[in-house]
This record gives C-alpha cells, structure tokens and sequence, in this order.
C-alpha cells in the first residue's frame, strides 16, 4: 500500500534535464502540486512518517514552504520560516553552509523557537544533504529539539539523507 501510494506520488513528479546547469537532473513538483490527489497524498504522507509530538514544522526557503503549512495544521504544530540571507526583517541567528562553489546562509529569527521546540524539518527534497543538515544546525543554535526531517523526494546516491541520520535525525521520504 505504502509502495503503491508513493508510485502516485512519484509519477507526478517530472526530471527536468540540464536545470539550472548542465548536468542537474531537476526534480520538479510543480506537477504534483497542480494536481489535487497528488498533493492531499504527499502530505498525508509525510504526516504519517511522524513520530510523538511536534511543536514546530521548520520549512526550508522556497519549496519547503509548501509542505510545511499542510503538515503542521495537520499536527496541530505551528510553521517556522528558514529563509535565505536578508529576508527576515527581526533579530536573526544564521548557519553557512558550503556549495560546490562558495558558501550560502539560512536564517532563523532568533526568538521563533523557545529552548527545547521539538521541530519536524522539511524541504521537498534532500540532495547532498548540505542544506537541511546546515538548518539541523541552526535550529539547535537557537535550543531547539531536532530529531526528524520530512522530504518528498531523496536523491540517496548524494548520501545527504544518511549524513542527516548520522546527525541523529529520523529521515522520512516519499520517492528515491
Ligand atoms: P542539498 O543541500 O544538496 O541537499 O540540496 C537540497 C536543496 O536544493 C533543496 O532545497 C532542493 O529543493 C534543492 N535541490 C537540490 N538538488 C535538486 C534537484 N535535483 N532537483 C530539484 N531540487 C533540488
């Protein structure tokens, strides 16, 4: 059932060859967005590979924005903004993080999660890891409890979803 579930989500997924660069296979949810079943389906699932209570669903700049409202509402959580450098407009705590070339920043306002929140992060989809490990990072900076991650999509040939859990985090994911 749980294979057959993910088939429907995985099927409304399109790769969209040489984007933003040569060589990215980019995985593209619009198409699963636009289409009601499939999104109420990927939702639902993230929701089921939860575990305990959740505080706070932390949602990664842009598309992991996305997920995140549907996912707390239905967990009764409220939702967490991690955004690029420079869009928060309050007291912010910031992670860099490497690139292939260069560094990038997330950030949090530093007051949106009292000491021990226990956070359920998620993005649409984990790669190198780099991102959402970096996020895990910032998260517990600011005293927050991080012990799961939901993502639609894993790329596990990029080993990011095996370092998250070597920082100690529960990884969830619909397709591979
Ligand atoms: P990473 O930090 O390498 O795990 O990359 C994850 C972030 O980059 C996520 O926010 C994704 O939305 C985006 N991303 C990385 N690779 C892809 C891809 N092949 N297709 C779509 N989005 C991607």
């Amino acid at each position: 059932l749980v294979a057959e579930a993910n088939e429907d989500i995985r099927r409304r997924i399109r790769t969209i060859p040489d984007f933003p660069k040569p060589g990215i296979q980019f995985r593209d949810i619009t198409t699963l967005l636009l289409d009601p079943e499939g999104l109420a389906l990927a939702v639902e699932r993230m929701i089921a590979g939860v575990e305990g209570e959740i505080d706070l669903v932390a949602g990664i700049e842009a598309r992991g924005f996305v997920f995140a409202p549907a996912v707390a509402l239905a967990l009764g959580a409220g939702v967490l903004l991690i955004r690029k450098d420079g869009k928060l407009p309050g007291a912010t705590i910031v992670e860099d993080y490497a690139l292939e070339y260069g560094t990038d920043r997330i950030t949090i306002h530093a007051d949106a999660c009292a000491p021990g929140a226990r956070i359920l992060l998620v993005d649409d989809l984990i790669a190198t890891g780099g991102t959402a490990r970096a996020a895990v990072r910032l998260l517990r900076k600011a005293g927050a409890t991080v012990e799961q991650a939901a993502f639609v999509i894993d790329l596990p040939d990029l080993g990011g979803a095996d370092a998250l859990r070597g920082d100690g985090i529960a990884v969830s994911a619909l397709v591979a």
